[in-house]
């Protein structure tokens, strides 16, 4: 589950310091899946990478899967990253020089893994890519490349899958079974997913969406709001 607390975050130096999340609070519960949607530069992939501690916070409270990060060092930080959170870009951050089975085993080995290539190459079937492991990122195509970066984000077995715009770079045909291939894991193994997208469809299959502006979460319209707007 995630709970964060009046967070607060801003990022530059000097002139170039921007107030980027002015005070979010957000509760997810376990297992849910979670849209975020909003307007470009209001704050949806800085949120990301706060869940996914690779952003700390200036204030507030930021609770990911029963660990406090804003109480925790670098190396439990780290730790945090490794095991708790899969993160899943639009611009996949595949290692080039690595083939689609060291890009997923490695991660996996550096995180303590005994058996991370045996992993790996299960995860690789798992998202239909057994044919595919030898091959280098540069090999495959975009839809194929995202499935190397679903089975890495897999591996760990992570409570919480986080995926920024994640098929922002694949055509429509492609990226369905790409979404259909994340929530399904996200069910199966009981996983929290957020997912940050301009796609409204992708949005409504969330079980919940929720609406950032300039930095804030925009409070839900409760439905009798609606209907009086109406
Ligand atoms: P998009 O939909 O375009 O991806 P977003 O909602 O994901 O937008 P963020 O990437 O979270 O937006 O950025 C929020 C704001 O923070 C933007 O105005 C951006 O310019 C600013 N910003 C992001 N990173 C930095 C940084 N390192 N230094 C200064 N400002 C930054
Ligand atoms: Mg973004």
């Amino acid at each position: 589950a995630i709970a964060l607390k009046d967070v607060h975050l801003s990022l530059g130096s000097g002139a170039g310091r921007v107030h980027i999340l002015k005070g979010v609070s957000l509760d997810i519960a376990h297992g849910e899946s979670v849209g975020v949607v909003g307007p470009s530069g209001s704050g949806k992939s800085t949120l990301l990478m706060v869940l996914g501690g690779l952003e700390r916070v200036a204030g507030g409270s930021v609770r990911v899967a029963g660990s406090e990060l804003t109480g925790l060092g670098e190396d439990d930080l780290a730790r945090f990253r490794g095991r708790s959170v899969g993160i899943v870009f639009q611009s996949f951050h595949l290692i080039p020089t690595m083939t689609a089975l060291e890009n997923v085993a490695v991660p996996l080995e550096l995180a303590g893994a005994r058996d991370a290539f045996d992993r790996a190459r299960h995860e690789l079937e798992q998202v239909g890519l057994a044919d595919r492991i030898n091959h280098y990122p540069g090999t495959l195509s975009g839809g194929e490349q995202q499935r190397v970066a679903i089975a890495r984000a897999l591996a760990p077995a992570p409570a919480l899958l986080l995926a920024d715009e994640p098929t922002g770079n694949l055509d429509e045909d492609t990226g369905a079974p790409i979404v259909d291939l994340m929530f399904e894991a996200s069910r199966s193994r009981g996983m929290t997913l957020v997912i940050v997208t301009h796609d409204p469809e992708l949005a409504s299959r969330c079980d919940r969406t929720v609406r950032m502006r300039a930095g804030e979460i925009e409070p839900a319209r409760p439905a009798a709001a609606r209907v009086e707007a109406l």
